[in-house]
């Protein structure tokens, strides 16, 4: 096939253990799925999960140097456990949704805070406040045969060495097989697909020149630096 212009590469991850990469597909992010979260945003901490996208280009496997994004004076940190298909569908009964899963892996959620929130004042679309770019750093995939499905265990992030972010995968309002069976009541799902799952509470704002150091018990771990 002969492309009119350049075609972009295509977004891959790396997985632990393995010279073979895992080709994403989309990008899904689930909003306010820790209920201490949702009550630091604002919410009562009990509502019905809800959806939203970045783009797979956004993603930065591996982390390392990530530039402080444009139009924002708030940035802030959401760490969260990534879920990576190896099948999808559509209506996926709860009870089988785990044997849809690849692998886990830590994510951050980057998030322009004021763009946020003048979104939501306004009744506007999210993208730009949770899809620029870069706003997806992401560790090595773990294989579920190495990994399990964690449903519990330490989720923390530290902003230069301070804890700002220390809950429990067992916190999560909606735990990961709930969360693919929802999500596939709205869109087909796919191998490829990823599923950033919400964020504990203790977001916090970020700066030029901080060092994020991230992790999840028995998933893996992650660093970047904002240059
Ligand atoms: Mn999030």
């Amino acid at each position: 096939m002969e492309f009119v212009v350049p075609a972009a590469a295509p977004a891959v991850l790396p997985v632990a253990g393995s010279e073979a990469v895992f080709p994403v597909r989309r990008v899904y992010c689930v909003g306010q799925n820790y209920a201490a979260h949702a009550v630091e945003m604002g919410g009562d901490g009990r509502q019905s999960p809800f959806f939203f996208s970045k783009p797979a280009d956004a993603l930065v496997p591996g982390g390392g140097r990530i530039a402080y994004p444009p139009r924002t004076a708030n940035l802030q940190h959401e760490v969260e456990l990534v879920v990576a298909l190896r099948e999808g569908g559509a209506d996926i009964p709860v009870e089988e949704a785990l044997a849809h899963v690849f692998g886990y892996a830590v994510g951050i959620d980057l998030t322009r805070r004021d763009l946020q929130a003048q979104a939501k004042e306004k009744g506007r679309p999210w993208e730009m406040a949770k899809g620029f770019d870069q706003s997806g750093p992401l560790g090595a995939l773990t294989r579920v045969a190495q990994c399990g499905h964690p449903d519990k265990g330490r989720i923390w992030l530290k902003v230069n060495g301070a804890v700002r972010q220390d809950g429990d995968l067992a916190q999560m309002t909606w735990n990961v097989a709930e969360v693919i069976a929802n999500l596939s009541s709205y869109v087909t799902l796919a191998a490829g697909d990823l599923i950033f799952t919400g964020t504990p509470a203790g977001v916090s704002t970020v700066a030029r020149g901080d060092a994020l150091e991230c992790g999840i018990d028995g998933v893996g771990g992650l660093k970047i630096e904002l240059v």
